[in-house]
């Protein structure tokens, strides 16, 4: 009987170790990889993960976030089509998994470029060594690449403590990094120094600098997008965190408000990862008061 039980055990050990295995392989089956031409020399790349942004020309490929490495060959062949198939320069736009997954696949044979706190958080997580930035900035960086000026921003407490935000600045083209989901609610990481607040303070100082013919690259969403929609974008925030906050000053707690719900107008904004209530939550938790 006990030697049946260690069998029965062991098999399903064995199925576990087989799902997990199949499961690691199935999860970009059918991913490819999308190039979209944006303007001149300017590339988005859309396949699974936070959106890449390249830049392609003569000095090579600057690229933006480089989603999984399981996917890194295929990035690699879209890029080959773009001129070569490993970048320069790979800037990480934050620490999140989805946009620095493939930094190890890069990171040999190019540098990696990223806000300070982002290399911290990268090898706080155990990030492999050659997937760590090498270049690091506290405020902002110049990169003059493909006879364009790249300028790198940082902006404090918003999505994480570590968002950077790329303007091209001939190209008039910006890569939020995930400040920008596009037409879903954001996901704002308190965990990692992300606030509410912020997020909108500096979606807004972004839309101070952009104008109505820049083209707006967001961390999800599969279209390049615009500063009308960016502008939608930080309005919702602002609205639904007015709601929210009015009624944890009446008195009501989490539980009460994501009972009562928000607008049926915001509706179209929840989505998988940030449904309406984990957005009130979240609104709920960042404010004190
Ligand atoms: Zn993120």
């Amino acid at each position: 009987m006990k030697q049946i039980i260690r069998w029965q055990a062991a098999l399903l050990i064995l199925s576990i170790g087989f799902a997990t295995a199949a499961n690691a392989q199935d999860r970009f089956d059918g991913v490819s990889i999308e190039t979209i031409p944006l303007t001149g020399n300017i590339y988005m790349l859309v396949g699974q993960g936070g959106n890449i942004g390249v830049s392609a020309g003569d000095d090579g490929i600057l690229m933006v976030d480089g989603q999984y490495a399981g996917l890194a060959d295929r990035i690699r062949l879209a890029l080959t089509d773009l001129g070569d198939p490993d970048p320069r320069f790979l800037i990480n736009t934050h620490f999140h998994d989805d946009h620095t997954n493939a930094n190890p696949e890069f990171g040999p044979g190019s540098v990696i470029v990223a806000h300070e706190n982002v290399r911290t958080r990268l090898q706080d997580g155990g990030m492999a060594p050659e997937g760590l930035p090498q270049l690091t900035f506290e405020d902002r960086m110049t990169l003059n690449f493909n006879g364009e000026r790249i300028e790198l921003v940082h902006y404090p407490r918003g999505h994480t403590d570590g968002d950077i935000v790329i303007y091209f600045t001939d190209a008039n083209v910006v890569h939020m990094g995930d400040l920008f989901f596009h037409d879903r609610f954001p996901f704002v990481d308190l965990g990692a120094g992300g606030d509410v607040q912020g997020h909108m303070d500096n979606v807004t100082a972004v839309l101070e600098r952009i104008d109505d013919d820049t083209l707006v690259i967001p961390g999800h969403g599969d279209a390049v997008s615009n500063k009308a929609e960016l502008t939608e974008f930080r309005d919702m925030i602002h609205a639904t965190s007015v709601v929210v906050r009015s009624m944890k000053s009446e008195g009501m707690n989490k539980e009460e408000i994501v009972e009562r719900g928000l607008d049926a107008r915001w509706s179209d904004w929840s989505w998988g990862f940030i449904s309406e209530a984990r957005w009130i939550e979240t609104i709920y938790d960042s404010y004190p008061e």
